[in-house]
């Protein structure tokens, strides 16, 4: 795998059982990503079965039954390339906290592929995620009409799905010039090659779209910010928190402040992959030592930043938000937790002061009283403790938040503007 190629974050989304699971394998297998381990344990068995080579199927099933162990093979994080780009899968499809993990970003996809299956059209997790890659600003969708195998094929049945998921794009302004491809999963059509299955179809397959996406473009030139995973005490070394570098570089011997904990010093060493650098860049997961700093002054949830440029910390900020699903309605007061980077902080929504038609975008009325379910609002919240958020015009990386409640994800939001302490 060539790392020299530009990268891509890429992410898998649809509704339950159309097929992302499969698809990622397929990607993998067909892209020859697949870990080699896996691969060996299915020539044995193969053959121990006096079924010479391998199918598609039985690496399927391994990575299923790794998955459900929980040991090694995790869908997300796998990556292969075209020959363009190099992908990395972000975040697990069909994880328990997929949503959550997509709106807090452990790592923020740049496009998506939305599998939609054939022979069921635009479901609920279809809209939400949708809702969701818009919100949250995913550049491009390629759309994968999945399972044409168990449709016989039909392009009626392809042109229906199309014109159903136009109308959901079109519903949240999202480009009407995405690319749409009839593919099986499963069987391999139209995925890296031309499917026969398909003669009535002549764009491109998945792997050549993938490869016609748009270059990234370059990170922001924002200042360091490192959201604080977690907090080691190392002997030898001593306090060592540990985190990604989202924007900006940790360079040795410079000086920072963790916020909201508010304490900083200079850096002493960093490390990654277990040896010392000098430099860390954005993507990349550090441990480091900051002179004078105890296990007991920084915590999970403080973010990193230089001490000149130290990281905004909330009084108040202005965030439009979408609420995916609430079982009532939302109106001021209301006080769940919202998970943003690496922090999880009540906050409180202090006001609700306009209410969003999602469609045009346009204000469809102020000051409402309440919000419910698949509407979008500009909101002003008040955190209960110190929390640090950053707009998401100036640093998206840290701009964007869940709302969770009851176990679940109730709403994504992108901060408009931070109101500081
Ligand atoms: P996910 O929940 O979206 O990750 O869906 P999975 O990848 O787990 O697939 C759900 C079910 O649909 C499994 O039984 C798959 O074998 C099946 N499946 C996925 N893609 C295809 C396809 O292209 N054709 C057929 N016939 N079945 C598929």
């Amino acid at each position: 795998m060539s790392e020299d190629k530009p990268h891509q974050n890429l992410a898998i989304i649809g509704h339950v059982d159309h097929g992302k699971s499969t698809l990622v394998g397929r990607l993998l297998f067909e892209t020859g990503s697949v870990p080699e381990h896996v691969i060996e344990q299915h020539r044995e068995e193969a053959e121990e079965k006096g079924k010479g080579g391998f199918e598609f199927a039985y690496v399927m099933d391994n990575l299923a039954e790794e998955r459900e162990r929980g040991v090694t093979i995790d869908i997300a994080h796998q990556e292969f390339d075209t020959d363009k780009y190099y992908f990395t899968i972000v975040d697990c499809p069909g994880h328990r906290d997929f949503v959550k993990n997509m709106i807090t970003g452990a790592s923020q996809a740049d496009n998506a592929v939305l599998v939609v299956a054939a022979d069921d059209g635009v479901a609920p997790q279809t809209r939400e995620h949708v809702f969701l890659a818009r919100t949250l600003g995913i550049n491009e969708l390629i759309i994968g009409v999945n399972k044409m195998d168990v449709v016989d094929y039909s392009e009626d049945t392809f042109e229906e799905v199309t014109e159903e998921v136009k109308q959901l794009l079109k519903q949240v302004r999202f480009s009407d010039e995405t690319t749409f491809i009839p593919i099986s999963a499963f069987e391999g059509d139209n995925i890296a090659d031309r499917s026969e299955n398909t003669s009535w179809y002549d764009g491109p397959t998945l792997l050549e779209a993938l490869n016609d996406l748009a270059e990234v473009e370059p990170p922001t030139d924002a200042p360091l910010r490192l959201p604080i995973q977690d907090v080691y005490t190392i002997s030898g070394i001593g306090t060592v928190p540990v985190g990604r570098v989202e924007t900006g570089t940790l360079d040795v011997g410079s000086n920072v402040s963790f916020q909201p904990s508010d304490v900083g010093g200079e850096v002493k060493t960093i490390e990654m992959h277990h040896e010392e650098v000098p430099q860390a860049e954005p993507g990349d997961n550090v441990g480091f030592n900051v002179r004078g700093i105890g296990k007991d002054d920084i915590r999970r949830g403080d973010v990193c930043g230089p001490a000149d440029d130290p990281p905004s910390v909330a009084e108040t900020f202005k965030a439009q938000i979408v609420v995916m699903q609430h079982p009532s309605v939302i109106t001021a007061g209301y006080t769940p937790v919202f998970h943003a980077h690496t922090a999880q902080v009540a906050c409180t929504v202090e006001e609700i002061n306009q209410k969003i038609d999602p469609a045009s975008g346009e204000v469809a009325e102020e000051n409402p009283d309440f919000i419910k379910s698949g509407d979008a609002a500009v909101v002003t919240i008040r955190p209960q403790k110190p929390l640090s958020i950053e707009p998401s015009g100036e640093i998206p990386e840290l701009g964007s938040f869940a709302i969770r409640d009851m176990g679940q994800t109730i709403a994504a939001g992108k901060v408009l503007e931070v109101n500081e302490r």
